[in-house]
């Protein structure tokens, strides 16, 4: 369609920009920014923004311009006057334009936001940015200043374009639920998905308000709502919860709100797509127990330029936390870039038949905040009865933020709902996520909640095991069947060091003092191997395997199938409290100062360790040889 008509295009194109060169030669750049923006502003309905105020004053003398020529010779006086004074002006800013010009400084030289963004802007400008920055995240000062209906490139493959979709598709209903976004975020989202849904298909777009605390997402959301149905009666629709319910309780209160016969539940700070809506509202159509996930572009956090992503299916690892991965090979081989892709999991945004997910159990209100959730759902989707799809054709573009506004540290709710899902859908695998996070599986000290109408839920909908869920959707995920045990080991000489994975480039582990991350995660297996850092346990990618290279003193860590053909030692034996003795060699991994003081992992004899208490020091009878033992050994059963 674009190839047919591009001399047409092509031909429109060059005397728009003649025409806009026009305008511009002769009027302030912002003049002219101001008379298109103020436009767009009246297509939309919308009332102009704080600072528009000014805009508005600016456009006058260039509509003065745009009078008939019939108008009379003292008007056009008054015209040229202000033509005059126009480019007097220009001048005038010119002028002050290069005095201004000396050198940039960045104040804020260690900000994320000024990396690639800001040159232009003063002293005052950049603490204004800042300011925005640091509270969400993202780039609100440019947010501000972008058209709400910008252009993004369109990402889909260009097979997309020749899809042809039934007149007959159900009705769409959006769901956009926040949480301390900008109130320009939050706009541009609505805009985006008014101007690229077909209406005929958009039934709804409800808001719900996970209470927010930034002002501007009070009046000033709501009279913008009020503008919006202004134009497109009963369209839009806020729900403001009256305490923070977590975005699982958000994404339904959306759900129960809605009526169209599809959702999209979708995060506040995206711009949807061109045609985003057509192949979910069809494959929908086609199967109503089918889950889709539309695939995603990056919105950079500073200079909002949209970063084309490549296709790939949502996953997670063993700590729930999601992730991408590589296109299944039986997709691949259909040859087909806009067929819809067989997914193990959803990220967070998805659509579905509205009546179906309420079916089976829609998201589970006993997360909290954030993360797990989506994994929640896509199990219970896959076991109980539906299915997960990425639609190729269907493209949106997320704003992936530096920082999130309502959490700095995501983890200790992210360990909490991970159990949760775990405990409800992991059966004897349960064990991994523990594993994964490095807690025991008993006493974990961590209260994930009431479970019991979930698994209730589970009975109810007859749903298959997790054991099915390994075998026929996500074979990726490799358990380990032979754990011994694992947490963090020490060495008696002392304690308050353990072993360390080391830097990630590094290949040798190191002795760091004791800390929570999963670089001193240590796994130990029946087999005799020791894994070291952040626990992988999956198909195709190694863990790192403690190793023997049986020259010098130093251990290595090493992909554990690499380890042979490199000639390295990697299986151990190894009781609570005793000596790690490497099954080849004979020697131990035990610690020893090196020329700087600092104890390092060392192979050697056996316990040629000695506690040295006082000035009393014997090599040769050691009391109580020191060994390495875990500080905190958990069995998996
Ligand atoms: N959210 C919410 N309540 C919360 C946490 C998050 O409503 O307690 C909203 C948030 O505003 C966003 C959506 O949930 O629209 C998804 O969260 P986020 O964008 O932080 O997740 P990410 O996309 O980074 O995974
Ligand atoms: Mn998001």
């Amino acid at each position: 369609m674009l190839q047919r008509n591009f001399p047409k295009v092509l031909c429109i194109g060059l005397t728009l920009v003649v025409a806009v060169n026009i305008l511009l030669a002769f009027y302030p750049k912002g003049t002219f920014q101001n008379l298109v923006l103020g436009g767009l502003r009246k297509k939309l309905s919308l009332p102009l923004l704080e600072s528009d105020g000014a805009r508005i004053k600016s456009v006058s003398p260039l509509e003065m311009n745009l009078q008939p020529l019939e108008e009379s010779m003292t008007l056009a006086k008054k015209e040229q006057e202000n033509v005059d004074n126009i480019l007097k002006k220009r001048v005038e800013a010119k002028a002050n334009k290069t005095k201004k010009l000396k050198p940039y400084v960045k104040f804020f030289p260690d900000s994320e936001l000024f990396k690639q963004w800001g040159e232009d802007l003063s002293e005052a400008e950049q603490k204004k940015a800042e300011d925005l920055f640091q509270k969400y995240g993202y780039n609100v000062y440019l947010s501000d200043r972008l058209p709400l209906n910008r252009t993004i490139l369109d990402t889909r493959d260009s097979r997309c374009l020749q899809k042809m979709y039934s007149s007959q598709l159900p009705s769409l209903g959006v769901i956009l639920i926040f949480l301390d976004e900008a109130l320009s975020i939050i706009l541009r989202a609505i805009t985006s998905i008014i101007d690229r849904t077909p209406s005929r298909v958009l039934k709804e777009i409800i808001l719900v308000d996970d209470f927010s605390s930034n002002g501007e997402l009070k009046e000033d959301l709501d009279e913008q709502i009020k503008l919006y149905n202004q134009k497109y009666p009963g369209l839009l629709r806020i729900i403001r919860h009256t305490e923070r319910r977590g975005l699982a309780q958000a994404r339904n209160t959306g759900w129960e709100a809605a009526t169209a016969d599809v959702v999209a539940i979708l995060d506040s700070h995206i711009e949807v797509n061109i045609g985003w809506a057509e192949p979910i509202l069809a494959r929908i159509q086609e199967d109503n127990t089918v889950i889709v996930s539309p695939v995603f572009d990056n919105i950079n956090f500073d200079t909002f330029a949209l970063e084309k992503y490549e296709l790939a299916v949502d996953g997670f690892n063993w700590k729930l936390w999601c992730r991408y991965d590589v296109l299944p090979q039986a997709w691949i081989d259909l040859h087909d870039v806009t067929a819809p892709i067989k997914s193990p999991s959803i990220m967070g945004i998805l659509a579905a038949n509205r009546l179906f997910l309420g079916e089976i159990g829609s998201l589970d209100g006993g997360m909290l905040v954030y993360g797990g959730e989506n994994v929640e759902l896509s199990l219970r989707v896959w076991l109980c009865g539906g299915k997960i799809e990425i639609l190729p054709c269907s493209r949106v573009a997320h704003l992936e933020r530096h920082h999130k506004p309502y959490a700095l540290h995501l983890s200790p709710v992210m360990k909490r709902n991970a159990l949760r899902v775990a405990e409800i859908w992991m059966d004897k695998y349960k064990y991994m996520v523990y594993a994964a996070w490095n807690i025991p599986l008993k006493n974990s000290g961590i209260n994930y909640g009431d479970i019991s109408s979930r698994k209730a839920l589970r009975e109810k909908l007859k749903c298959k095991t997790f054991n099915w869920y390994l075998k026929n959707v996500y074979p990726f995920l490799k358990p380990i069947h032979s754990l011994v045990g694992y947490g963090r080991m020490k060495n008696s000489l002392d304690e308050t060091i353990c072993l360390d994975q080391g830097p990630e480039s590094g290949h040798s582990p190191i002795m760091f003092h004791c800390h929570e991350f999963s670089s001193q995660n240590i796994y130990y297996l029946l087999t005799g191997e020791f894994y070291v850092g952040p626990l992988i346990a999956e198909r195709g990618i190694d863990d790192l395997c403690l190793a023997d290279p049986g020259i010098g003193e130093q251990p290595t860590l090493e992909p554990c199938s690499n380890a042979a053909q490199n000639g390295l030692y990697i299986y151990w034996n190894f009781r609570q409290g005793r000596a790690v003795i490497n099954r080849a060699t004979k020697r131990c991994l035990e610690i020893a100062k090196d020329t700087s003081g600092t104890y390092v992992p060392v192979l050697q004899v056996c316990t040629t360790q000695v506690l040295c208490p006082g000035t009393a020091c014997s090599p040769q009878v050691p009391a109580k040889p020191p060994v390495f033992k875990f500080s905190t050994f958990r069995k998996p059963t």
